[in-house]
This record gives structure tokens, sequence and C-alpha cells, in this order.
């Protein structure tokens, strides 16, 4: 059955994944971009592409208003937007550390409440979270991006709990090094620093955390619920 979804940040990288992924399955699929003219990408998927900046609260009910007029209320949000302001901790400014809570962490508790909203009356739904495996395992220069994806664990946490008996799942997952523009601005050490410590010993597809996140917003992952789901070829082992 055809089901609303939404993806934050759904332009490229991970997200534009997602998108494809609940698209080709056949879903009613809307994504997030911030500016300029819509992806080209969303017309090639038939996804309906809405403007949205996380971080502004009114942005963010403009777009659901959007999604709602086009396509019903969201049963699956997949909250994937996200940045990095990587520093190590005496250079990072309070600039650097709130703009990435905001995005990543405030950013999600903006679209996960308003989702919420409509799932709760509709006793249904599905939120997927795109957290990091750096949010259990840290990493040196990004204190502030590893606590904005440790955060969200507890807040899957807390929603799940919430929302548990209305039939709505919130889930994480933790993907590992994924190719992306993300991870293209990395230099070649650092990038086979990160890739030596992966027992797959390659990065991740977007495609490949795509198949976990549909997983997690499909009937059979109807039992699952404040779960971590890690993508990462083994880096945390689990964690
Ligand atoms: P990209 O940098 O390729 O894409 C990030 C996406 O987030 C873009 O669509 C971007 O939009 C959007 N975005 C950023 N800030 C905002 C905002 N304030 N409001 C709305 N949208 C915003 O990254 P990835 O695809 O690699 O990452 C996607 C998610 O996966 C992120 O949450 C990231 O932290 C996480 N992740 C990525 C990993 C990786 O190795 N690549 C590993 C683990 C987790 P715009 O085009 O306008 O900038």
């Amino acid at each position: 059955m055809s089901r609303s979804v939404l993806v934050t940040g759904g332009n490229r990288g991970i997200g534009l994944a997602v998108a494809r992924e609940f698209a080709e399955a056949g879903d009613r699929v809307a994504l997030t971009y911030r500016t300029g003219e819509p992806p080209p990408a969303a017309t090639r998927l038939g996804c309906a592409a809405v403007t949205c900046d996380v971080t502004d609260a009114a942005q963010v009910e403009r777009a659901y208003k959007e999604v709602e007029a086009a396509h019903g209320p969201v049963e699956v949000l997949v909250a994937n937007a996200g940045i990095t302001r990587d520093r190590l901790l005496l250079r990072m400014t309070e600039r650097d550390f709130a703009d990435v809570l905001d995005t990543n962490l405030t950013g999600v508790f903006r679209v996960v409440r308003r989702a919420a909203e409509e799932m709760v009356q509709a006793r249904r739904g599905r939120i997927v979270l795109i957290s990091s495996a750096v949010a259990l395992l840290g990493a040196a220069g990004q204190s502030n991006y590893a606590a904005a994806k440790a955060g969200l664990v507890g807040f899957a946490r807390s929603v799940a709990r919430e929302f548990g008996s209305r039939g709505i799942t919130c889930n994480v997952v933790a993907p590992g090094f994924v190719e992306t523009a993300m991870t293209g601005a990395l230099t070649e050490r650092q990038r086979a620093a990160v890739l030596d410590k992966v027992p797959a010993g390659r990065g991740a597809r977007p495609a490949e955390v795509a198949a976990a996140v549909r997983f997690l917003a499909s009937g059979d992952a109807a039992y699952i619920t404040g779960a971590v789901l890690p993508v990462d070829g083994g880096l945390g082992m689990g964690h």
C-alpha cells in the first residue's frame, strides 16, 4: 500500500537514496531541499520537493502543510538532514557547536514533533532518524556532531516509549562511512584512516543505508522500536 513518506535533506546523498528507495517501492514521497530550484532528481523519481530548513520552525510547518496537501498526512518520516562543523575542541566555537546541535538534534525534534501530531491521530507511523556510528564511538574533531548524534538515540527511545502503544515506531540508523559529499570533503589520509578501521574494508553506498531505513519503515519491522541499527561495515561491532 502506498504511504506518504517525508525525507528531510532528500536532495542529495543518503537522503536522496532513501527517497529513491521509497519512490521505487511505490510510496508517495516528498523530499526537502533548502534553496534554489527543486532538485531534478525529485522530478525523475516522481517525488514532491518542498523547501525546508529544519532550523526554522515556520519552514517546517509550511513544508508539512505542502506535503499534507499533496500526499496526505506523513506516515513515514525519515529525519536525515545533517551538517558537520568539524574542529578540535579547543578550536571549536560556540557557533560551531550550536549550529550542529540546531540542525542535527533540534531540527530532528522539530520535524518529529510535527509528524507525531498526525501519527497519533492515525494510530500508526514510522519514524527513522539518521544518526551516526560516531554517536557511540566519538571522534576527535567531532564533539559537536557526536553529541548531537548521540542525543538522537535518547530522543528516539523516549519517542518510542511515548508512542509505542499507538502503533508508532521510532528507530535510529547509524551509518559508518558512506560515500557522499559529506565524506568527500575528507583528505585521502583521513579517509584511509577511517576505512582502515572498517572490517568490510570499504565505505557504504548510500543505497545500503536506504535499504536499512526501508526495512525499519516496513510492516516487517512493526515490533522493532527504540533500536539503533548500525550500517557501518562492522566499524562499531553492533554498537
Ligand atoms: P550530505 O552533506 O551529502 O547531505 C546533507 C543533507 O542535509 C543535504 O540534503 C542538505 O541540504 C541537508 N541539510 C543540511 N542542513 C539542513 C537544514 N538546516 N535544513 C534542511 N536540510 C539540511 O550528507 P550525507 O548524505 O552524507 O548525510 C545525510 C545524513 O547522514 C546526515 O544526517 C549525516 O550526519 C548522516 N551520516 C552521514 C555519514 C556519511 O558518512 N556520509 C555517516 C553517518 C551519518 P543542502 O543540499 O541544502 O545542503
